[in-house]
């Protein structure tokens, strides 16, 4: 058993354990993988944080990725259901709402430098400004709030903390639902069959040798 709640340095290392979990619960191979930033009360990775630019060279702005199977599905039902567009409303018609959002992309931002910093990655330039889900006007995809959410701990990014609380039917952070979440049995998988994962990445990464255009291709999306 570990504790969770604060991701000590030597918690935060991802174990050639944490990246066979990781592997098994998206059915892909990881790769870039650089910390551990959340974990299930049972030690198994919640989230995964990828370096700000990959090993190929491409920019990935989107650090924070959510991989286990119980949160995701709960979350794509609380997508389903109509949230966003409900969380997009709110953020034209509440300033606080949303001057509280655009600090989580703030953070979110100064995290990812961190992460930067402590693998060594150097600056990354071509994502300057950009963090991910949607920040920090829209949202676009929930699983990137609670990716960060769970990352960040409570009272930073009020939608990701709002989407984990409506999933407290599927999902809560003192409990550990690994059990049956994914398959254990035989190799972990390999080969990457799966071209992109479900996280609504920007359009500036997830695609073979991207050509460097000027910044208004990153400028977050619209
Ligand atoms: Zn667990």
């Amino acid at each position: 058993m570990e504790e969770n709640t604060t991701a000590p340095e030597d918690s935060r290392q991802p174990s050639a354990h944490d990246l066979e979990v990781l592997s098994r619960q998206l059915g892909r191979p990881v790769r870039d993988v650089v910390e551990i930033p959340a974990r299930c009360v049972c030690g198994n990775p919640l989230v995964a944080a990828t370096a700000p630019r990959l090993s190929n060279g491409t920019p990935f702005p989107t650090t924070f990725y959510l991989t286990h199977p119980v949160i995701t599905s709960a979350v794509s039902r609380l997508e389903a259901a109509g949230l966003m567009n409900d969380m997009n409303e709110r953020l034209a018609a509440d300033e606080h709402l949303a001057a509280a959002y655009r600090s989580a992309h703030d953070h979110y931002l100064a995290a990812r430098w961190a992460i930067g910093e402590r693998s060594a990655i150097g600056p990354v330039p071509e994502i300057d400004g950009v963090s991910a889900g949607g920040m920090p006007t829209r949202v676009k995809c929930l699983h990137v709030l609670v990716g960060h959410s769970l990352a960040a701990g409570p009272g930073v990014n009020p939608l990701g903390d709002e989407a984990i609380a409506g999933i407290s039917e599927w999902w809560t952070a003192d409990r550990c639902y690994c059990d049956g979440a994914w398959d254990t049995t035989g190799d972990a998988p390999s080969r990457d069959l799966s071209r992109h994962g479900p996280q609504g990445l920007p359009e500036i990464v997830g695609r073979p040798a991207p050509v460097r255009k000027a910044a208004d291709t990153a400028g977050g999306g619209t």
